[in-house]
């Protein structure tokens, strides 16, 4: 029962059972939205339990994307959901990992802060658990804290989690403390809405000594009322406190499904809060884009595409965008690997033929597929088809301009070939012989200034912007003198290193100098600070360019 700084915290613990993957994070996110739209401040906490100290190191094809914070943490794909639906920035705090418990719960037993105690899971651990969340709750001013607890119910991994919430639930007040179990609630072919799993899954969460409070339940379909009334009958809750997530075809849509579902009324009654507001703003938003018809086909040119997962805040970014511009984006997953037999005219003849309005690289690491993308770039510049370069994308744009505008053919970044003679994108000095993996990149927010009269600040209406990096190596300062001689316009900087850059939307009158309708590309990923209804500049202008194109505009081939 803290009462800190004048006012009481609310929790919300959000669990999931039966099997990974049902879009937990996006229930606990929506439900985030709906109290906000209500009027109440939300905070959210996300725990991973894995002993990995941040997803810094994690393999996209296994996580999904790593999403970065703006105090440079690197986090589990959740988090940006968090930050996308409640439009709050987290930092480090907001995401608790059993590494980071046990470390500090390590470093006290060192400094000799359990006085010769035997430190154990209980109490030791799960105080320290309990301490995190609390704290963060208390500190962020929020009047809700929303707290996901990752992997599945019946984990190993979340037992000491689980406990310490089940501690949480007797130490709160009990109007301040709910528990929702997301479950799965399949359907047989003749139509039956099996709850057995759900029954299961509640079962486990009991024998742990937790009962649920609202049980969210994914589906093909809503739930009928028996199905409902079966539920709450074996699985202890009132009727109402069973929610259906029918599947769709928006992830947006969520936090209207289960407002209609009567979720809000149900966390308000037991919550004992009065709707301080009612903003409709999101619903409003949602129905307008799908009233959208016009449709803008948009190539990705990628390395991990048959995992869409690993580019969701960029998926996001682009439909932020096209929300704006009342479009809907068909985007088209090129494999960069696949890109690299063929020849220029097979290039042209596949993105031709696929109809695309224009091109997107998105950042990634190492060789494979490298000169796959180097190809789009070219394609997309020789035949001013709109394109947008995101950290990998803006460096090989670097390399491809090199090579095929200065004539420097064997240009390359140093991360794919250490011995080029011209490594146009290569390590700075401090960046050379670091060792740990975990602090080699630069991270985070960082501050880019903006040159007057150029496509940048045209894109952000700014001189000075703040966007999100994750990134090593650097545009070589050596080189950027004879890059720009050759046309290109680095159009945005940070302390001397390069992190944008464009090429001029007019033609020179002599006709010599490079331009192009939408040439952008920047070292940063500004995909991760992009909210619904608030787009990312890049994106929107973009996206702007790509329909233009579609219009016959500036579609004049050359080259
Ligand atoms: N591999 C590049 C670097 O480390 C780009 C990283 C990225 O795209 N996130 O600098």
């Amino acid at each position: 029962m803290k009462e800190k700084s004048g006012k009481r915290i609310k929790y919300i613990v959000v669990t999931g059972g039966v099997m990974s993957g049902l879009g937990k994070g996006i229930t606990a996110a929506s439900i985030g939205r709906i109290l906000k739209d209500k009027g109440y401040e939300v905070v959210p906490i996300k725990i991973d339990p894995y002993i990995n100290i941040d997803a810094g190191t994690m393999n996209p094809f296994q996580h999904g994307e790593v999403f970065v914070l703006k105090d440079g943490t690197e986090v589990d794909l959740d988090l940006g959901h968090y930050e996308r639906f409640v439009d709050v920035e987290l930092s480090r705090e907001h995401n608790i990992t059993t590494g980071v418990v046990y470390l500090s719960v390590i470093e006290k037993e060192r400094r000799g802060e359990y006085l010769g105690q035997t430190v154990q899971i209980i109490p030791h651990v799960t105080d320290e658990i309990k301490r995190r969340i609390r704290s963060v709750a208390e500190r962020s001013g929020a009047d809700i804290c929303i707290v996901e607890i990752g992997g599945t119910v019946g984990d190993i991994e979340s037992m000491p989690f689980l406990e310490a919430v089940r501690q949480m639930k007797g130490e709160e007040h009990p109007d301040d403390f709910l528990l929702v179990h997301v479950t799965l609630v399949p359907t047989t072919l003749s139509g039956e809405q099996k709850t057995k799993p759900t029954q299961h899954s509640v079962k486990e969460l009991r024998e742990l000594g937790l009962q649920p409070d609202i049980i969210v339940c994914r589906c093909k379909e809503r739930l009928r009322e028996e199905t409902k009334a079966k539920i709450a009958m074996f699985c202890n809750v009132e009727k109402e406190a069973v929610i259906s997530a029918p599947d769709t075809d928006d992830i947006y849509k969520v936090p209207l499904l289960l407002d209609e579902e009567g979720i809000s009324a149900y966390i308000m009654l037991r919550l004992r809060l009065l709707p301080r507001k009612h903003d409709d703003s999101w619903r409003v938003m949602v129905e307008r884009a799908e009233r959208a018809t016009k449709k803008v086909r948009i190539a990705i040119v990628g390395k991990y595409t048959k995992l869409e997962d690993s580019y969701i805040s960029i998926k996001e970014a682009l439909k932020h965008a096209a929300m704006a511009l009342d479009c809907k984006v068909e985007p088209i997953w090129v494999e960069a690997e696949d890109l690299e037999p063929m020849s220029d005219e097979d290039v042209s003849n596949f993105f031709e033929k696929a109809k695309v309005q224009g091109i997107l690289v998105p950042g990634g690491f190492g060789v494979r597929g490298a000169e796959g993308k180097i190809k789009a770039m070219k394609y997309a510049r020789e035949r001013k088809v709109p394109f947008l370069g995101l950290c990998f994308g803006f460096q090989l744009a670097v390399v491809e301009f090199a090579r095929n505008v200065l004539g420097l053919k064997d240009a390359n970044s140093s991360e794919l070939n250490p011995e080029t003679p011209h490594p146009v994108v290569t390590l700075l000095p401090e960046q050379r012989n670091v060792k740990n993996l975990g602090g080699t990149m630069r991270l985070g927010d960082y501050k880019v200034t903006i040159k007057e009269n150029t496509l940048a600040e045209k894109v952000y209406g700014k001189k000075e912007i703040y966007e999100r990096h994750r990134h090593r190596y650097e545009v070589n300062p050596e080189y950027v003198e004879a890059l720009e001689q050759a046309g290109l316009v680095f159009s945005g900087t940070c302390d001397g290193r390069m992190e944008i850059l464009e090429l001029p939307q007019d033609q020179d009158e002599g006709g010599e100098k490079e331009w192009h309708p939408f040439f952008f590309a920047t070292q940063f990923h500004p995909e991760f600070k992009s909210r619904p209804g608030r787009p990312s500049p890049p994106f929107k202008a973009f996206l702007e360019a790509a329909l233009s194109q579609a219009a016959g505009d500036d579609a004049s081939p050359e080259g």
